[in-house]
């Protein structure tokens, strides 16, 4: 039996009257830049996420590096970031000209440290970005409380973490705004790149609506100097139809997660750990284990596909040698990029392919014994 780490084909095949629909009727319009779907899109969203404003961007990394622009941060300024993140958070940070300054996470949870953001915070700092990892809300209310005292913004990473709830509250409003992206891998995704910000806050919402739109308000007036990053009409309607679908597909990923914790306790191997004020989305599930590369060529002779989150953090990137870190400046993202394996997790999985996979990884663990 194979199983795909996640089978994007078959969100499609379960919607694909719906969708098909959508799109034709995107393009029978005659508008296909912005306009009606994007706001309808932009409307529902916002609902979804309990927040003020839905802003739709042209993609995650966009999504980030508009809100820090609409926060203010340009050269100079510094950004606090998580060390173990994907490399997007830290780009959004370089394209303002301003530095990424990454602080570690608490092994238990891959999330930042609140209690390591303190002693990063200099009189540059403007931003604090806690990112959603995996799927996994971050400790929101001591990040914000740190931010409030230092007079910084928060802007969250939400990218991973579509449809979760921190302390019973959807992840979408708590901190100043929250980057999303609909890359078609994630728990809401487009057939092709898209992206958003969220927020309460008018003024955020007014600049990137500005900003991603050429700096323009009214045609051919120019108030900044904006980028084109909008959403895409057809890729708005493909999320109206899918976000319908969302509580319930997390739903599903839940189920798979839940057999997945079931199997595995009392073994070597760690297994994620979610705290009891957090509903988290599972967009990915994240094991780890000392000899992770042996588990995962196992795993791929008994036909289930894994995947590593991330296998190099972004310090020891080479677009990162300019900061001239050392692998062991962040000792927590080195080992965890050494350690974490990605297990088949989606909305269309199957209970025999959860199954086979349970078994798959029995068979490793219980190696030596017989
Ligand atoms: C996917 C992702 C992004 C970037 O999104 P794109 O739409 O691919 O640009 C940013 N941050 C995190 C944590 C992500 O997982």
């Amino acid at each position: 039996m194979n199983v795909p780490f996640l089978d994007l084909r078959a969100a499609y095949l379960e919607l694909k009257i719906e969708i098909d629909a959508a799109v034709a009727k995107v393009l029978d319009s005659g508008w296909y830049i912005l306009g009606q779907e994007v706001e309808a899109f932009e409307d529902e969203f916002a609902s979804f996420c309990e927040a003020g404003f839905a802003v739709g961007v042209a993609n995650g990394l966009d999504a980030i590096y508009l809100a820090l622009m609409a926060m203010n941060v340009g050269l100079g300024d510094e950004v606090i970031v998580p060390s173990n993140t994907y490399i997007a958070t830290w780009l959004a940070v370089s394209q303002c000209g301003a530095t990424p300054v990454p602080v570690e996470p608490l092994p238990a949870t891959f999330n930042l440290d609140p209690g390591r953001i303190a002693a990063a915070i200099t009189v540059r700092t403007k931003v604090i970005v806690p990112v959603h990892l995996y799927g996994q809300p971050a400790d929101l209310d001591p990040v914000i409380a740190i931010a409030r005292n230092h007079g910084l913004r928060v802007l969250e990473d939400g990218a991973q973490a579509h449809g979760a709830f921190y302390k019973g509250k959807r992840i979408g409003r708590h901190g100043d705004a929250v980057a999303w992206s609909f890359y078609p891998g994630k728990n809401l995704g487009a057939f092709g790149d898209g992206g958003a910000v969220t927020t309460d806050n008018p003024e955020i919402a007014d600049r990137i609506k500005v900003l991603r739109n050429y700096g323009s308000r009214k045609k051919y007036e120019n108030e900044v100097k904006g980028l084109n990053s909008r959403l895409d009409p057809i890729q708005a309607a493909i999320l109206r139809v899918k976000l319908k679908h969302l509580d319930r597909w997390n739903q599903h990923r839940a189920l798979v997660a839940e057999q997945y914790l079931k199997a595995f306790s009392g073994h070597d191997l760690v297994l994620p750990n979610v705290p009891i004020w957090a509903t988290p989305v599972w967009h990915l599930f994240v094991v780890r284990h000392k000899e992770r590369d042996i588990l995962r060529n196992q795993l791929e002779q008994a036909g289930v596909e894994t995947l590593i989150h991330y296998p190099i953090p972004p310090h020891s990137q080479r677009a990162y040698a300019e900061m001239c870190f050392l692998a062991n400046d962040f000792p927590i993202a080195t080992k965890m990029a050494k350690e974490v394996l990605s297990l088949p997790i989606g909305p269309q999985q199957t209970i025999e392919q959860v199954r086979h996979v349970v078994d798959s990884i029995s068979h490793f663990l219980n190696r030596g014994l017989s």
